[in-house]
């Protein structure tokens, strides 16, 4: 019987316990609970460092009694029970904690000195002195509990789970009791495959769920964890491989490269060599366009490690056979960047939207803002196929859009998009357009594996020769006051060598109303790399620097007098935008006052400096593609980043980090190690199925790795894991319909 874990709880345990779990946890089905698994588990023995309890939260804490009294209250009918408790760390004043209990008899009875308990309840703070008001709790005295010797039951780790104020840790575990003794776990179909649990010794499921929820010693409790991590592992990689196998499988539209074409022309007139890497991933690229299927390909490489270049001799090779290529840039600005540079770069190749011209290919802006009378020319130079290369944002996207013959699809940082927009631009095509998704976010190899291992990976890794290297510095204001004045000294001995300075703020306007980039970029970014703005949560932060205030502290700042300032921030109309980016770029503006909006694709060659404001604000990947965009030219670049908080604060070690290394995959592995790894995923961390529940993508590399071979092994032979039915069943299961998502995005 499948149907053993969909039986739903308000059988198994009674409509009131039923109840409190799923408005509680949201649980409803035996399965669900089953997985619901302990957080931590403690042991009977050892007592919970009162020092370390955090104010304001719901904790669980095993404590020894150390005096109780209770009296009347003198303004109100009834008693109160004050007790003390103690860890017997022996920690002055910090090792103990009161306990308020108000008409509580039997807490009174029971919580004599000497006793163990373990209690629950949330952290609070009464004259100065943490406190618990009326926790829940339960006795933990040997002779209390019926089964087992005292050596055994001191042995026994007790699991905690995340509990909430209406439903304590072990009512959980009561439930949890009752449903293991009520289920036939026996009938529960297993989706590790026999042959792999014997290879790594693991436990079958009915035992694992025994173990983690009962375990007897430590050992079991580990043991099960090991089993739960590895089938994680297993089900996504399976799931990840699975997909990967099956879009190889669909038809694509084979581009080979033809001799003689603008592919060949180009490559005459580019005034540079190119580098190793971008011939060599050249030559991959090639062939995958060749092939009768979809290339599908993440290339990942520093900032200014020359993808452009890369992406369009493969949209040339393409064109070159008759086929279409578009580039899906994340903003207006990097969109409206990258026609330039391309055109650019292309120069005679770049043929006019004349018909009856014959060389050349035509590539043609579509955005969001164009006027209706270009928007319509860029439509029909798609649809008629008369145009070679589209570049575009999110527009691209819209249903007005058609290919005659779209071929390859590239997009450029792939981070700001999701999997809809991906498939929503290959639906655009009958056959299945390659895919060529770039990122300067250097992806460890196991974050890479678990978010993206539906793509094949190829890297650049050297920078073009000649890029002069970046100096990065930290400038703490607190320490360094005067320092303040000496950055805008600098950014005018830039100026007058004749190069140009970014400025960049954390914030758009004063308030914080109008605080951050619209949700694409300095939110996301925050969120997805661990700025402080949200890492730190509940406490809001001192408003940051802002383009606005900073635009008005420059224009009187005695140093910069006579130097042209600029500003961009993504609340500007397009036209403006567009019009401060130009100015910047053609360098009538000497210094840009801007947002992270600068932090993708940019290129102004003639740019030295770049200075952050509230540089703390920022997670260490952002800080690291801000400073990117100097230093481009040629020309040594340097980047600042300013501060105001003390040294020895914990986001200044980010700052530490970034000015330390200019290694985008030693930072990135910095950044995940410095923050907790759920995140990277993007998902809440909850104890249910949901992304990842016990795998840790740095700490449980081996695992992934492992599984990752196992599952390639399973799914080469059986593509459709016809014989692993559990496994697929949990695959299904596990991504769900909003969970694949999940697994395509970055
Ligand atoms: P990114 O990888 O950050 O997108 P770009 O493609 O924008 O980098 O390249 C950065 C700059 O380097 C561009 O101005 C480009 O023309 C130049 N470039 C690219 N490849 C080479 C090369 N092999 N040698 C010299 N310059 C190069
Ligand atoms: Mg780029």
């Amino acid at each position: 019987m499948a149907a053993e874990r969909d039986r739903p709880l308000s059988r198994l345990l009674g409509a009131s316990s039923a109840k409190k779990i799923r408005d509680s946890l949201g649980l409803e089905t035996a399965g669900e609970l089953l997985d619901y698994f302990p957080r931590r588990y403690v042991q009977r023995g050892e007592l919970t460092p009162i020092a370390l309890l955090p104010l304001d939260e719901d904790v669980t804490l095993i404590a020894r009694v150390v005096r109780a009294a209770t009296r009347r209250m003198a303004t109100r009918k009834g008693s109160i029970t004050e007790v003390l408790v103690s860890d017997g760390f022996g920690d002055h004043g910090a090792d103990t904690i009161s306990l308020t209990f108000f008409n509580a008899f039997q807490a009174s009875r029971q919580l004599a000195p000497g006793t163990v308990a373990m209690f629950s309840g949330r952290v609070g703070r009464y004259k100065g002195k943490l406190q618990l008001t009326n926790p829940d709790y339960v006795l933990l005295d040997p002779e209390d509990s019926a089964e087992g010797t005292p050596e055994e039951l001191a042995a026994r780790p007790i699991p905690v789970y995340s509990a909430t104020a209406k439903l304590t840790t072990w009512q959980i575990e009561r439930a949890v009791k009752t449903l293991l003794s009520q289920l036939d776990l026996g009938t529960l179909e297993d989706p590790l495959p026999e042959a792999l649990r014997q290879k790594y010794r693991l436990p079958g499921l009915a035992d694992a769920y025994r173990l983690i929820h009962e375990p007897a010693t430590q050992e079991a409790c580990m043991l099960a964890r090991r089993r739960f991590q590895y089938e994680e592992a297993l089900v996504l990689q399976s799931a990840l491989a699975r997909r990967r196998i099956q879009h190889a499988q669909l038809p694509s539209r084979p581009s080979p490269a033809r001799r003689g074409g603008l592919l060949d022309a180009f490559d005459a007139q580019l005034p540079f060599e190119l580098t190793e890497g971008q011939r060599s991933v050249g030559e991959e690229l090639a062939a995958e366009l060749a092939a009768p299927h979809p290339m599908n390909r993440l290339l990942q490489g520093e900032v200014g490690s020359g993808k452009t270049v890369v992406a369009l001799r493969a949209m040339l090779q393409v064109v070159d056979d008759g086929g279409q290529a578009a580039l899906l840039a994340p903003t207006e600005v990097l969109a409206g960047q990258h026609y330039e540079s391309i055109r650019r770069t292309l120069g005679p190749l770049a043929r006019e939207g004349l018909l009856g011209a014959s060389d050349g290919v035509e590539v043609v802006l579509l955005t969001g803002s164009q006027s209706a009378g270009e928007r319509k020319r860029a439509l029909l130079a798609a649809a008629s196929g008369q145009a070679g290369i589209v570049v575009g944002t999110h527009a691209l996207l819209s249903e007005a859009v058609q290919f005659a013959d779209l071929g390859l699809v590239v997009v450029d940082e792939q981070h700001r998009f999701g999997v809809e927009q991906r498939d929503a631009l290959r639906a655009k095509s009958l056959a299945t357009p390659h895919l060529l998704v770039m990122t300067a976010t250097p992806i460890p190899r196991t974050v890479a594996m678990t978010v993206f291992g539906d793509l094949e990976t190829s890297v650049l890794r050297e920078l073009p020769a000649g890029r002069a290297p970046i100096a990065t510095h930290v400038v703490g204001l607190v320490e360094n006051p005067s320092w303040e004045q000496r950055i805008w000294a600098r950014a005018r001995e830039e100026v007058d060598a004749g190069r140009q300075v970014y400025v960049v703020c954390p914030q758009i306007g004063e308030s914080s109303e109008e605080g951050q980039e619209e949700g694409d970029l300095a939110a996301l970014d925050a969120a997805t790399w661990g700025g402080t703005a949200l890492a730190d949560g509940a406490s809001a932060p001192p408003p940051a620097a802002s383009v606005a205030g900073t635009m008005e502290q420059l224009a009187g700042e005695a140093a910069l007098e006579g130097v042209r300032l600029g500003m961009l921030h993504g609340r500007m109309d397009t036209a403006d935008k567009s019009a401060s980016m130009e100015s910047f770029a053609a360098g009538r503006t000497d210094v840009l006052v801007a947002t992270t909006v600068v932090e993708v694709g940019v290129d102004v060659p003639n740019a030295t400096l770049m200075v952050i404001l509230d540089a703390d604000r920022f997670g260490i990947a952002q800080l690291h593609q801000l400073r990117g965009r100097v230093g481009r030219g040629g020309h040594p670049g340097t980047c600042l980043l300013v501060t105001a908080l003390e040294p020895g604060h914990p986001s200044r070690a980010r700052l530490d980090a970034v000015a330390a290394s200019t290694d985008g995959f030693v930072l990135a592995q910095k950044d995940l190690e410095q923050r907790r790894e759920g995140d990277i995923l993007g998902a809440t961390q909850s104890g249910r199925r949901s992304t990842l529940r016990l795998l840790r993508v740095l700490r449980d590399a081996e695992v992934i790795e492992r599984a990752r071979g196992d599952a390639l092994g399973l799914v080469a032979e059986d593509p459709g894991l016809d014989r692993q039915p559990a496994l697929r069943a949990a695959i299904d299961e596990y991504l769900g319909p909003d969970k694949e998502v999940f697994l395509e995005r970055g």
